[in-house]
């Protein structure tokens, strides 16, 4: 399928880099994140806001598996984020990291902040392949992001650990092995750091 165009600059869209603009009086346009971000700017009077594209980065995980990221920035009023995530088939799927910043501070520093908290994420493991299937590992901790399950019509999320999808009755089984014990589930914002 061919990708629709910008309606600002008229270049093609990559994949998961459109977003739809507008409002319902006024109706909606396409826009690549550059067109986005550079509209955002105008209409919220910020001087300092450059949009820089970064190029994809490949990282090996500890267990010497590489990821391929691509980053996303988005400018939202009081500040910008920039979404790192790992593509399959076309969809974002696996690791997922963003970092937040001022519109005005360097792109490179956020990206340096954000490669450092990635790099720091994908040094940790917290599963083990066993006989008995996937288990927690001697870290006796879980680390990851919520997801939606497109196979589940039961409203239960998939979970993302160690860039794996995790199904919910998977993580039940996971769970189920530490019958008798406690445990403390917290819940962060994507840009916090676990
Ligand atoms: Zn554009």
């Amino acid at each position: 399928m061919k990708p629709n165009p910008c309606e600002s600059c008229h270049q093609p869209i990559v994949a998961h880099e459109g977003v739809s603009y507008g409002s319902m009086e006024c109706g909606y346009r396409l826009l690549c994140s550059r067109c986005f971000n550079e509209t955002v700017a105008k209409q919220l009077g910020l001087q300092g806001f450059e949009h820089v594209a970064f190029e994809p980065v490949r990282m090996v995980d500890a267990r010497g598996l590489e990821h391929e990221f691509r980053f996303r920035t988005r400018l939202f009023g009081p500040g910008v984020a920039i979404d790192a995530f790992e593509l399959q088939g076309g969809s974002p799927a696996g690791y997922r990291f963003q970092v937040i910043g001022e519109p005005d501070d360097d792109p490179l520093a956020l990206l340096g902040t954000l490669i450092t908290k990635m790099r720091r994420a994908l040094a940790l493991t917290h599963l083990e392949d066993t006989e008995h299937g996937l288990q927690v590992n001697n870290g006796l901790v879980l680390r990851g992001t919520v997801d939606s399950d497109p196979d589940e019509h039961h409203r239960v999320p998939m979970v993302v650990i160690d860039g794996r999808e995790v199904s919910w009755d998977e993580l039940g089984r996971m769970v189920s092995t530490f019958e008798g014990w406690q445990f403390k589930l917290q819940f962060l914002d994507r840009s916090e750091e676990t």
